[in-house]
Formats: structure tokens, sequence, C-alpha cells
């Protein structure tokens, strides 16, 4: 089967530094994908080149089907690609309502695409539905999560890139945003899951896929991941 995103040879550089070396990865439709790695390992990087905020210096994105790496980001939106930022950043004094009305070129807060979903529709999906009038500025941190996922899903995604969604949330939290997450994979959305929370990425992904370093280290099944050494080195080593 074709797979939904294709990654072959990325590489970027910021001035000298090689931020991501000839990183291959690749996603399949329907798939749990989490994306693991020490901080500074090119996670956000790596999906900063998937969805446009950045263009890698070489190297191919294929995107259902088609070469996406010379695109916009806002083209790559409309093709199915979302993503939450890892720190949200809402119009503060507006609602959540208005927050998911604003297109995502903008700013990181708010998707409308030509098969955008409306507000109601994505904070029943994310269980933000009694929010839907509330000022963003008034929302927990939790809450601030869910409106950054109901913003990217609002879009309409085939692929959800998830970036560290669950930094700082207890882990009743976790474990709410991690069932949204399932929930919206059960509905066909393939996921990319960034997070430091081992627990939560390794019970959700299919597959864990490790950087370190702008390398690719491991990429396999989780419990095959977590006892490989080298990605035991990569996080506890020195
Ligand atoms: P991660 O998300 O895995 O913590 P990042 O992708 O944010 O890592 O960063 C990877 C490396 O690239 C880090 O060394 C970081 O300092 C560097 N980096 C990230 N963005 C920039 C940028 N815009 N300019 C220069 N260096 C950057
Ligand atoms: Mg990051």
């Amino acid at each position: 089967m074709q797979p939904l995103l294709q990654a072959s040879s990325v590489t970027k550089y910021f001035g000298g530094f090689t931020a991501l070396d000839q990183i291959n990865i690749s996603v399949s439709k329907g798939e749990r994908l989490g994306l693991i790695g020490p901080n500074g390992s090119g996670k956000t990087t790596f999906i900063n080149c998937i969805s446009g905020a950045l263009r890698n210096d070489s190297g191919t994105i294929m995107f259902d089907g088609a070469d996406i790496s010379a695109l916009p980001a806002h083209q790559r939106i409309r093709r199915g690609i979302a993503r939450s930022f890892q720190i949200p950043k809402p119009f503060p004094s507006m609602t959540v309502r208005e927050n998911l009305l604003i297109p995502s070129e903008f700013c990181s807060t708010g998707a409308r695409s030509k098969d955008a979903q409306s507000p109601e529709e994505v904070l029943a999906l994310i269980g933000l539905t009694e929010k839907v009038n509330e000022t963003a500025k008034h929302l927990t941190q939790v809450e601030l999560r869910k409106l950054e996922l109901a913003r990217a899903v609002a879009a309409n995604p085939k692929l959800l890139i998830s970036d560290e969604a669950m930094a700082g949330l207890s882990n009743a939290e976790v474990d709410d945003i991690l069932d949204i997450l399932f929930s919206l994979n059960a509905r066909g959305i393939t996921i990319i899951m960034i997070e430091h929370i081992m627990r939560a990425v390794m019970h959700f992904s299919e597959r864990v896929v490790v950087l370190d370093a702008g390398h690719k280290i491991a990429d396999d099944e989780p419990g095959r991941v977590a006892q490989d050494p080298r990605v035991q080195q990569a996080y506890f080593g020195d």
C-alpha cells in the first residue's frame, strides 16, 4: 500500500548546523506513529518541514501521492496536513468558537479550508462543547491544549501532527488527551504524536521513530524501541 506520508532523505540546515540529516520516515494511512528523541534532536524541525513552516534543504516529501516539498504551508493544510503547536497561542480575548474561525495562515490557532468542519462539530469531537463561548484567556491548560487540537482538526485533516500536546498535564489530563487522539484516529485520521511522556507515546503508538541529533536511530514497534541500546544511550548516556 502507498504510504500517506513519505519523507525521503529530508535534510535541514540552520546555517552550518545540520538539524536533520537525510531523514527517511514513512507513515501509512490510518497509522499512529510516535516521534520521540531528546530535546534538540530535530522533532519539531521535522514536522515544520512536513507542514511547510520550514523548507527542507534537500530530500523529498510525498503526501497522498504528490510531491509537496515545494508547497507553502496553507496549501499543505488544504491537502490534509494539520499540526498542533507545542505552545498554544490562541487569541486570548476571543471565544473558543471565534478562535476556530480564524484562518490558520494567520496564526497557530484556527484552520479554515474549503472542507473545514464547523466549530460545533469539532468541539463535540474534542469534548470542548461547553466552552464554545468561553474566552480563550479563561481556559485551563488542558482546555487550551484541546482548543489547539480542535483548531488542527477543524481543517478536516488526513494527517494530524500533535507536537507535545501533553507537556505539563496531570496523568488524568494526559489520559483525556490520549482518548481524544485515539478517537480521532478511529475516525480515520493518521496521527504523528511527538511526546516526551513515554507512557503515553508507547501506549498510543503502533510504531515509534527515534531522532537523535538530527539522525533517525530507531524505527520499530514500541516494545522493541524501548529495548534498543542506541535509544537508551541517546536518552540516558552521556
Ligand atoms: P526538538 O523538537 O527535537 O526538541 P528542534 O527541532 O526544535 O528539536 O531543534 C533541533 C535543533 O535545531 C536544535 O539544536 C535547535 O536549537 C535547532 N534549531 C531549531 N530551530 C532553529 C532555528 N530556527 N534556527 C536555528 N536553529 C534552530
Ligand atoms: Mg520540539
